[in-house]
């Protein structure tokens, strides 16, 4: 088996390779507004209401139609999920594993073409995108291959007169709640985790993005997975959430997306039903308020530079995003000049088109709720640049705020959106305490040459992800396992060397020799 090396991302330089992403976009603009069903149990299941997914770059156009289940399709695909389960938990490891390879070979094979999905349906920009495609294959490679170390022989203690072996066994049906963010990535992550463990699962994607899912399903039913091991549920989740978290055979909930609802999600799962005969797990990854240090002795250029792809990369809607710049009074005003100099060039535009550096934000109801907290901005900070909605499609100026209190409600909510808020320190220490001073602790990073702040914040910066003198964001999977402290989640590291184990229990078998 060649070992696992991360997807190399496309270079889009090469006219090659951008006549090619132009080539998918065209081909997928030509399918759009097709109708998905359900896929439960192998079968494809309508419904007579719908989820329509449109394109937030222009919303008048409809990527597609999802036929929208309730609680009788929650329940059916709970039911065939729990008859897949017998078999394809016995199903040797091996066999689950090659299906997650042969599934990012066919993912490889339509790298652009799922790239222009995301571009369309969630607007992310033709880099965007295609580090979203790249991540999910390199989810499979990296999991596939951690499942064959797992159902390996595990080094145990010899004890003369017996022998003894630790097995990993699936814990049986899950649901997978993911995220419109990275609705490729972090859907296929979330659901091999927990089906090459040889779990069951129920996948309910973010209504934002059902039509990345479908892409992903049909990947799946090409690699070879059998029917009923994953179950893809259309919904609402206020409609089907609490039934699925409630559920007696439910044993565990795979969940990405906000702070409130991972909270819910992670009392309500906690109760212990009638007939309920286990102790029901979460995996949560929430939310972040990051924040990226920068003291007089850093490369001020370099920082600029990533405090700007860090906080309005795909208008920053990721739970990595640097919302915060904590920056020392001494290179505070120089910095801030750099970095709005670099912000005011930054194109806004349509995803799809190709120089697009930041394209509109998912949904209408996720623009608005960024201008509510411009306009709290406005008596928290000085505005210095952007601050407005932009006709066309769901845009929002990369917007900037100087000299915000540390404890600001734009200094300590998240935003997930296009939204800086600029911090003065007096100094690194006191920066430190500013970045530690919410309840967040998912990224962080640090500019400086400092060797003595470099080894500060290695042992301070309370953050799950915690980089030094790059951006905050683009955890590589397999290199830089990914999750957070405190109300981030439960630090359940993804793409890292223990994920797999949140899907099983491990079990001990003696016997006397
Ligand atoms: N893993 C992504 C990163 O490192 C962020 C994932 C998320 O936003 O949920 O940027």
């Amino acid at each position: 088996m060649v070992p696992y090396r991360p997807e190399p991302l496309s270079d889009f330089s090469n006219p090659a390779v951008a006549a090619e992403f132009e080539r998918a976009l065209a081909c997928v603009s030509a399918q759009l507004g097709k109708r998905y069903p359900m896929i439960i149990g192998g079968r494809r299941v309508d419904a007579p209401e719908s989820i329509t997914s449109v394109n937030p770059s222009r919303p008048d156009q409809v990527v597609g139609y999802a036929a929208r289940g309730g609680l009788a399709e929650a329940e059916v695909a709970v039911d065939a999920a729990l008859e897949a389960f017998p078999a394809w938990s016995r199903t040797p490891a091996e066999v689950r594993a090659r299906i997650l390879f042969k599934a990012a070979a066919v993912m490889r094979r339509r790298k652009h073409e799922l790239s222009a999905w995301l571009s369309h349906e969630v607007g992310k920009n033709w880099v965007e995108a295609d580090a979203d495609t790249a991540e999910a294959i390199d989810f499979l490679e990296y999991y596939g291959r951690q499942m064959l170390k797992l159902a390996a022989p595990q080094e145990l203690t010899r004890i003369p007169g017996e022998e003894n072996h630790l097995y990993y066994r699936p814990l049986g049906v899950g649901v997978v709640h993911s995220p419109f963010n990275f609705p490729l990535a972090i859907l296929t992550g979330m659901t091999a985790a927990a089906i090459v463990t040889g779990n069951t699962v129920v996948v309910k994607p973010s209504t934002e993005a059902p039509v990345i899912a479908a892409k992903l399903f049909e990947v799946l039913e090409e690699a070879g997975l059998p029917p009923g091991v994953a179950n893809l549920l259309y919904a609402d989740p206020v409609e089907v959430g609490d039934y699925l978290t409630t559920h007696r055979e439910v044993r565990f909930i795979n969940f990405t997306g906000s702070r409130h609802v991972g909270c819910q999600i992670y009392e309500k799962a906690a109760k212990v039903q009638p007939g309920q005969i286990f102790l029901r797990r979460v995996i949560a990854e929430m939310g972040g308020k990051d924040a990226i240090i920068v003291d007089g002795t850093a490369d001020l250029d370099e920082a600029a530079a990533g405090i700007v792809t860090s906080a309005f990369g795909f208008s920053g809607q990721k739970c990595s995003a640097c919302s915060r710049a904590i920056v020392t009074a001494d290179v505070y005003d120089q910095l801030l000049g750099r970095v709005v100099a670099r912000t005011r060039a930054l194109k806004v535009g349509p995803a799809t088109d190709r120089e697009t550096d930041v394209g509109p934000v998912a949904a209408a109801r996720f623009q608005q709720k960024i201008l509510e907290y411009i306009e709290i901005g406005k008596s928290e900070g000085r505005l210095v640049t952007g601050g407005n909605a932009l006709p066309g499609g769901y845009y929002v100026e990369p917007t900037i705020f100087a000299d915000v209190a540390p404890t600001a409600r734009i200094a300590q909510e998240e935003i997930f959106g296009p939204v800086l808020a600029f911090i003065k320190a007096d100094d690194f220490a006191h920066a430190l305490r500013i970045a530690n001073g919410t309840e967040y602790g998912l990224t962080g990073a640090v500019y400086t040459r400092s060797r003595e702040n470099l080894e500060l914040a290695r042992q301070e910066f309370m953050v799950g992800n915690l980089y030094f003198n790059r951006k905050c964001t683009g955890a590589i999977v397999g290199a830089q396992p990914f999750g957070g402290f405190n109300m981030s989640g439960t630090d359940s590291k993804a793409g890292g060397p223990d994920y797999l184990l949140l899907f099983t229990q491990a079990q001990t078998v003696v016997e006397r020799l």
